[in-house]
């Protein structure tokens, strides 16, 4: 790729700006080398943004135009990234770790989302209320105001394009606060704003710390609608703050999520969803695979099946990867690693089986070898915690209500899965998984046509599909009163 400039700024009020909290070093966690520096916004730099996002849509440019228009500008911001994918992806890889293929693959999804969004932006329509003959009565449903988005690091693009792009669709202005370890890629939404024509503080990027720019953003009196995906302890944070001002929110906050394995199930078809549930993003996703409850008839096999992959990835610095294999890129920081090194650890130390991986690997850079533990019981810290890294725990069950009680027994509830040959069992226990989206067959089925979200600790409101723009709208019924004539 092109040489990388040094410093990137914020983006406020459509301009490139300095931040008032200094600046941070952004490293590759391929290498531990340090990429370029970003601007650091703090209190005063988010609310000039929240002030000019404020400002746009009281304007009512966005509000006032005909939704076809407004829904042609959001794909057309689509557009422009898939025009830049091959620069974004490598900008992506650079700074998160992922492979580049694994970018290319984030970056069309990120495109996609303005591309489903846009299409829907006409769609909306609200309903006439009979009242009688003496009046007339209609709904019609408005947008929020300013969306105020703090994106996580695990997939910077598709993230802020998940929630930018259903925002705009409805009429809203945006401040998106990009994550700090990755905020480059996040630069080319400001880019596509101006490319497809956007008014000026309609969009604003403030990159900055979640203590200080995330903490002012989500308690800030002028935003009206938060959108958070993050850990369980933070999101907490800043539903209370929104709470003061009486905000709503959308919280995706992560899982522990289960894939059940019934004894008639396919292992050789599943070696693909093991590898994509777990080892995608190093694991760094929110609807990973993180636990795999098979049947005690299976058991063996399964964990021999997920060793081999697991043994077959080969982990090194997502820029020596650029196409689709067996390969894996270091997760997002040493920080982070460390920490997923930690509780493989101590999973041992309350009897977890390490049958493969569980060690920082011994290169520059923020790897941890591909990693699957047996004998997992559900008590254990390695089964409640999300470990945000390529850690597989496999459980045992006998009996099917056994296996739904332990993929169950979590705070969590984000997505699940059942692997069977028999499609009535797959139905029972679909309807009996505690999650907002259950998987048949294939690990992540479905796309940003299908609505994602979480039950319990995992969070409320839902992104992707047709329910996410409910998130941004607020519904207004007008009541005429007509005169006799
Ligand atoms: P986090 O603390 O929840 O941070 C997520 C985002 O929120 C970051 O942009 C963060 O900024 C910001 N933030 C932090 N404190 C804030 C506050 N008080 N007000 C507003 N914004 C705030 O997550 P993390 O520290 O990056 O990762 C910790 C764990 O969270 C991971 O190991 C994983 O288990 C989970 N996680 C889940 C997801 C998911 O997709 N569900 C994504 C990321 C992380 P700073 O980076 O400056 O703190
Ligand atoms: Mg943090």
């Amino acid at each position: 790729m092109r040489e990388v400039k040094g410093y990137w700024q914020n983006y406020i009020d459509g301009a490139w700006v300095d931040g008032g909290a200094g600046r941070i070093d952004v490293i590759n966690p391929g290498t531990g080398e340090k990429i370029a520096e970003q601007a650091l916004a703090d209190a005063r730099d988010v609310d000039l943004a929240v002030q000019a996002a404020k400002r746009v849509h009281s304007t009512g440019v966005l509000t006032d135009m005909r939704p076809v228009e407004r829904g042609r500008i959001v794909q057309a911001m689509g557009r422009y990234l898939l025009e830049h994918l091959e620069e974004i992806a490598a900008l992506l890889s650079l700074e998160q770790g992922k492979p580049i293929w694994e970018a290319r693959i984030e970056v069309t999804g990120a495109a996609r989302y303005f591309e489903y969004y846009g299409n829907q932006a006409e769609t909306l329509e609200g309903r006439s209320i009979p009242l009688g003959a003496g009046y007339f009565d209609f709904t019609t449903d408005e947008p929020y105001g300013v969306s105020a988005q703090i994106i996580p690091w695990n997939f910077p693009v598709e993230m802020t394009a998940r929630s930018l792009s259903a925002a705009l669709t409805t009429g809203n202005t945006v401040v998106v606060k990009p994550p700090e370890m990755t905020p480059l890629s996040n630069a080319w939404f400001a880019h596509a704003a101006e490319a497809v024509g956007l008014p000026k503080g309609a969009v604003n990027l403030v990159c900055g710390y979640g203590h200080q720019a995330g903490a002012a953003l989500s308690a800030h009196p002028d935003i009206n609608q938060v959108v958070f995906t993050g850990s369980v302890a933070t999101g907490i944070a800043i539903a209370s703050a929104a709470a003061k001002n009486v905000v709503p929110c959308v919280l995706e906050l992560g899982g522990k999520s289960a894939a059940i394995v019934h004894s008639d199930a396919d292992l050789v078809a599943m070696e693909t969803d093991i590898r994509k549930g777990i080892f995608i993003n190093a694991g760094q996703v929110c609807s990973a695979m993180s636990r795999i409850i098979v049947h005690e008839s299976r058991h063996d096999e399964l964990v021999q099946r997920a060793v081999s992959i697991a043994e077959s990835l080969s982990v090194g610095p997502g820029a020596d990867r650029q196409t689709f294999g067996a390969n894996m890129g270091p997760m997002v920081s040493v920080k982070q690693r460390d920490r997923a090194a930690g509780l493989v650890s101590e999973a041992v130390s309350q009897g977890a089986k390490l049958v493969t991986g569980g060690r920082a690997m011994n290169i520059p850079g923020a790897f941890l070898q591909p990693t699957v533990l047996a004998e997992v019981t559900p008590e254990m810290t390695i089964a409640q915690t999300e470990v945000f890294g390529p850690v597989l725990s496999v459980l045992r069950f006998r009996e099917d209500a056994e296996a739904i009680e332990i993929a169950n027994g979590t705070d969590y509830g984000l997505v699940g899965g059942v692997f069977t040959r028999d499609l009535d069992r797959a139905t029972q226990v679909a309807r009996k998984i505690r999650a907002g989206q259950v998987f048949v067959n294939e690990w992540f089925a479905g796309g940003v046509e299908t609505p994602f979200g979480g039950y319990g600790k995992s969070g409320y409101g839902r992104e992707k599909g047709r329910e996410a723009l409910w998130n941004y709208v607020q519904t207004k019924n007008i009541a005429i009163k007509l005169k006799r004539t």
